[in-house]
């Protein structure tokens, strides 16, 4: 199938190669079309998306999930660096795979998708030298998981499972998922010349953050209020250097100053 520009399409996520292939094998034998994409992924018309994942589930099929594709500048790049893409298999010392479970829209932006993935193994043992590792990252060893951002996707680890939000599609998904990966081996062969850090971070709340803003809501960030500012802020999506003010008056120096502290420490 070729992709045409301006028509809707979805792109069907598979957890691993073995069901990715049946999946395309099941699609050709009932005569629906689709782009393969790889083994793990095909894009199919937006109209025929429900009745394709009835089809591969009715068969015995098992899915990720499956999201809008939008129409982007860098369609064909996508496709041409999907298929490309080798998404790392079973290997690795300590965490062998990581299986991509469920993927599907954001709910605050529908143009990037969220994830759920998980590890041939639990990882707590791990966790607290992550802490160490991940500048920013905000340790709960009561759960025990581990959040950080990793630009503006915001990534939760658990003992056997990772969430993610915020990925561009599903190459950025790939793409993380083998970072994790890699993350995690690599810190655990680290990890007798790593200190673990048990330490739980304070949380920040947009309040705090909006006490030291200027509070003039003079809009100059883009945000219709220092509030949004501090709430966007806060999830990753701003840049405290977008604060005009804060990043030019004398009289706003130290909140400047603290505040930069403080995002740094977010690591947002
Ligand atoms: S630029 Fe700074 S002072 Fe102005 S609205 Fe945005 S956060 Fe508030």
């Amino acid at each position: 199938m070729e992709i045409e520009k301006n028509k809707d399409y979805e792109i069907i996520v598979f957890p691993n190669q073995d069901e990715g292939l049946k999946a395309q094998r099941i699609l050709v034998t009932n005569g629906m079309d689709f782009k393969h994409i790889s083994s793990l992924a095909v894009a199919v018309s937006g109209a025929m998306a429900e009745d394709a994942c009835k089809i591969i589930l009715k068969e015995m099929g098992i899915l990720g999930g499956h999201y809008k594709f939008l129409y982007r500048d860098y369609e064909e790049d996508f496709f041409k660096k999907a298929e490309g893409y080798k998404v790392s298999g079973a290997n690795g010392e300590f965490l062998k795979s990581i299986t991509l479970c469920y993927v599907a829209p954001c709910m605050a932006d529908e143009k990037k998708i969220r994830l759920i993935a998980y590890f041939d193994r639990d990882i707590s043992e791990i966790l607290p030298y992550l802490n160490s590792v991940i500048k920013g990252a905000s340790y709960n060893k009561n759960a025990p998981t581990l959040t950080y951002a990793r630009e503006r996707r915001l990534v939760n680890l658990y003992n056997i499972k990772v969430t993610i939000a915020k990925a561009d599609d599903i190459l950025d998904a790939w793409k993380l998922l083998d970072d994790i990966k890699d993350l995690i081996n690599t810190t655990y062969r680290n990890k007798d010349g790593i200190q673990p850090n048990y330490k739980e971070k304070v949380k920040v709340t947009a309040l705090q953050i909006y006490g030291w803003l200027p509070k003039t809501n003079c809009k100059a960030c883009g945000e219709a209020t220092c509030l949004a500012f501090a709430v966007r802020l806060l999830q990753g999506e701003q840049k405290l250097s977008k604060c005009v003010p804060l990043s030019t008056e004398s009289k706003f120096a130290e909140n400047k100053k603290i505040m930069q502290e403080m995002v740094e420490a977010l690591g947002v």
